[in-house]
């Protein structure tokens, strides 16, 4: 593979930063690769582990003639970031972020392009429950989605070089429109990640009677959502605080949804059970089916299994 961009700056340098580092790395897709983080710890780790090719002590420095600037900062402090760089991108460079959540970071990013610089907001779809510079690794983005959600008026050209550099770090690209991608998260992860962290911490009260027997019996179904529950806690908060109309859309559904199961196990509707379960069974199905993920007991991870 070939550059795709001659210079390339990360802003914030912990697991989707880091991954892109690594799968820029791999394919040779950049000239150079600069980056910063908001610590001098972080900073210093990045540059022990040659994460990037120069880590620079400031923003401005990093982006000082980047082609791309990458936006890898919880949601919540991507405006101020983009105000602190502002002054400092280089006409005709594409700023883009990776954040979780679009409509909100349009809105506070927008604002601080200057004109004559790109802004292409995007999404990847990978993640784990771990941060920081350590976390990044080459193979992330391999076979899953990273969605552009182009602003009104973006240069195709900008959206399409975008769009060949998540390729080339193996990603599949599609292209959606702001509301639709935080309505669609707010159900595939959002939603989901508030369940799991309600779930443990459910558990955790329990816990408190029954002397520790929710770990030491903790079954698959449980141990998948402390997983989930492990994730972040500035990211996570992030994302509920600028994703809040969808999510509580999700969240009023899946209410709904719960007090209907509530009731047929009261009831002792077993045929509701079984139809609901039966179809949740093919939607799994669907997702193994699609390469989105594997069929391994415990999804492949091996460890004690309940
Ligand atoms: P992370 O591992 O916690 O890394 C965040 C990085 O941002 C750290 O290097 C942190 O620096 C830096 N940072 C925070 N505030 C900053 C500031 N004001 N100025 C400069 N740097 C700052 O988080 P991540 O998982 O890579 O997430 C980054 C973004 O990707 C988030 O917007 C998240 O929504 C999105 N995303 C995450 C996932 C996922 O599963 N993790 C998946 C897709 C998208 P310090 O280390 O110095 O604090």
């Amino acid at each position: 593979m070939s550059v795709i961009y001659q210079r390339v700056a990360l802003i914030g340098l912990g697991l989707i930063a880091g991954s892109m580092a690594r799968a820029m790395q791999r394919g040779g897709l950049a000239g150079e690769i600069t980056g910063y983080a908001r610590s001098a710890e972080t900073r210093t780790t990045a540059a022990d582990i040659g994460l990037v090719d120069r880590v620079c002590d400031s923003a401005a420095e990093a982006v000082k003639d980047a082609d791309l600037v990458v936006l890898a900062v919880p949601v919540g402090v991507m405006g101020a970031v983009a105000a602190e760089i502002s002054a400092h991108l280089k006409p005709g460079a594409t700023v883009t972020d990776v954040g979780s959540v679009k409509r909100a970071v349009i809105e506070t990013v927008s604002p601080h392009i200057p004109d004559g610089v790109h802004f292409v907001p995007a999404h990847p779809l990978a993640g784990t429950e771990h941060s920081g510079p350590e976390a990044g690794f080459a193979e992330l983005y391999d076979n899953r989605w990273c969605l552009i959600v182009p602003v009104e008026g973006t240069e195709p050209q900008a959206v399409a070089r975008l769009r060949s550099l998540w390729e080339a770090m193996g990603a599949n690209v599609d292209e959606m429109d702001a509301d639709h991608h935080d309505l669609v998260l707010a159900v595939t992860s959002h939603t989901p990640h508030l369940i799991a962290y309600t779930m443990v911490g459910v558990a955790d009260d329990l816990r408190r009677v029954t002397d520790s027997e929710v770990i030491k019996y903790s079954a698959a179904g449980f141990r998948d959502f402390t997983r989930i529950a492990a994730s972040d806690p500035t990211m996570w908060r992030d994302v509920f605080l600028t994703n809040k109309d969808a999510t509580l859309e999700i969240l009023g559904r899946f209410t709904e949804e719960l007090f209907a199961l509530q009731r047929a196990i009261r009831t002792g509707d077993g045929d509701h059970l079984f139809d609901y379960f039966t179809h949740t069974r093919a939607i799994r199905r669907g997702i193994i089916d699609a390469g989105q993920d594997t069929d391994a007991p415990d999804f492949g991870r091996g460890g004690p299994k309940s």
